[in-house]
């Protein structure tokens, strides 16, 4: 149990709950095994108005904070669902709502809202620059009242399922600019206009079912009304939609990590061998008490940090932290979970295999561990910067 919930935020996170509580590991288990994408779970949220709540009231949304919005990410993972299907959609709109123009918000988040228009892809990462994003390379270049973008993406999630997708662009050349964060801009990408004409989209197998994709654009045309924010200024609009993701993806931690805890519990209880249930040993129940011990503590850094976000305050070192202290906690008590579960951890039925792997992601993406480590020690502590 989470501290500090008001009623109507327990009242939220239970109502997810019971959105879940139709898709049981059996559901998620089954898209695993044939890659498939939450498509009915998808829609549930949409309708049920979950995937717009930080859409403000005035364009259809429910205008909800990030704390609520985290709630809404936290009950999926818990139940044992992965919200990363869909969690894009809610701190990618976040850029549209605080960079984009009346019109944009007007055209796009009603549309978003009423569940017509998924916005669920952010193309940043790419192959040869990495975690250096400052270093991307995919240009676009201005010509008239259009812009044509030439490069590479890997790792874009869910394109396929998304109708529009965020693209972070150079827009002025890395040796003209005065500061390596200069020269960025955000384009929204129609993809459905898009398809066939400079973009191609190649799935990528990876260890756990996300949807992944390698996207190669050569002369794609995007409007420049489909700027978001002004050229040149992506970097900023980027970073200010990240401290959302790290919140949301905090609570997705925490979320796992009780799914793990109540699912490693349980079986400690159960099984027994040696004549006792296995949860009476202290090497059993050690490192399930330990891992619920910093699960609770990251909690309480998502909980600082969505505050500060809600307010409107500077909250980069929380919400930094939070995801990297949920991350920690949930791979922690992953391990646990399966240690507990011995052999049957790795076994399908049991789900644990598969959460496991889907949480481990986190020490990787949206943003490595290493990166975060880096972040706290130079522009929290104070230390000389290392890159
Ligand atoms: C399943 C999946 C889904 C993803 N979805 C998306 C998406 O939708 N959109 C998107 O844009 N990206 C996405 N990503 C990409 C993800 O954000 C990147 O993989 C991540 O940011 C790391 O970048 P990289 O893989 O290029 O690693 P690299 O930058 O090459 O780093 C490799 C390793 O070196 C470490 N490292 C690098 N530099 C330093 C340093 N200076 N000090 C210490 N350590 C360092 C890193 O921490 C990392 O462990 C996804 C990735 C995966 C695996």
């Amino acid at each position: 149990m989470s501290v500090g919930l008001s009623e109507e935020q327990q009242q939220i996170r239970d109502a997810v709950g019971e959105v879940c509580s139709d898709y049981p590991g059996e559901y998620w288990r089954k898209l695993d095994e044939t890659q498939g994408y939450p498509t009915r779970f998808v829609n549930a949220l949409t309708e049920g108005g979950w995937l717009a709540a930080l859409i403000p009231e005035r364009y259809g949304g429910s205008g909800l904070g990030i704390l609520e919005a985290s709630l809404i990410m936290e009950a999926i993972n818990a139940s044992g669902g992965n919200a990363a299907a869909c969690h894009a959609q809610m701190y990618i709109m976040d850029v549209i709502t605080r960079r984009g123009t009346e019109p944009q918000r007007q055209r796009y988040l009603p549309e978003i809202a009423a569940g017509r228009l998924r916005l669920q892809a952010f193309g940043v990462t790419e192959p040869t620059t990495g975690s250096d994003t400052t270093q991307t390379q995919t240009r676009a270049e201005r010509r008239g009242e259009r812009y044509v973008v030439h490069g590479q993406k890997v790792f874009t999630s869910r394109i396929e399922h998304s109708d529009l997708m965020l693209l972070l662009v150079r827009t002025t050349p890395a040796d003209q600019v005065d500061k390596k964060t200069h020269g960025l801009s955000i384009l929204l990408v129609d993809l459905e206009q898009a398809a066939g004409r400079g973009i191609e989209v190649r799935p990528l197998r990876t260890m756990l079912n996300h949807h992944t994709c390698e996207v190669f654009i050569d002369g794609l045309e995007v409007p420049a009304e489909n700027l978001i924010g002004e050229e040149g200024e992506g970097f900023r609009a980027l970073i200010d939609g990240l401290n959302a993701e790290r919140i949301l993806i905090a609570a997705e931690c925490i979320g796992d990590g009780d799914w793990f805890m109540e699912k490693g519990c349980s079986y400690a209880r159960e099984r027994v061998v040696f004549g006792r249930p296995i949860g009476q040993n202290q090497g059993i129940q050690f490192p399930l008490a330990k891992a619920h011990a910093h699960i609770r503590a990251a909690d309480l850094m998502r909980f600082q940090a969505a505050e500060l976000y809600d307010a409107g305050r500077p909250c980069g070192p929380q919400a930094n932290m939070a995801k990297l202290l949920a991350a920690d906690a949930s791979w922690e008590a992953a391990n646990a979970c399966l240690q507990t579960h011995g052999g049957y951890g790795f076994a399908a039925d049991y789900d644990v295999e598969r959460k496991f792997r889907e949480t481990r992601l986190y020490q990787v993406a949206p943003i490595s561990t290493n990166l975060i480590l880096s972040y706290v020690a130079e522009r929290v502590l104070g230390l000389p910067r290392s890159y």
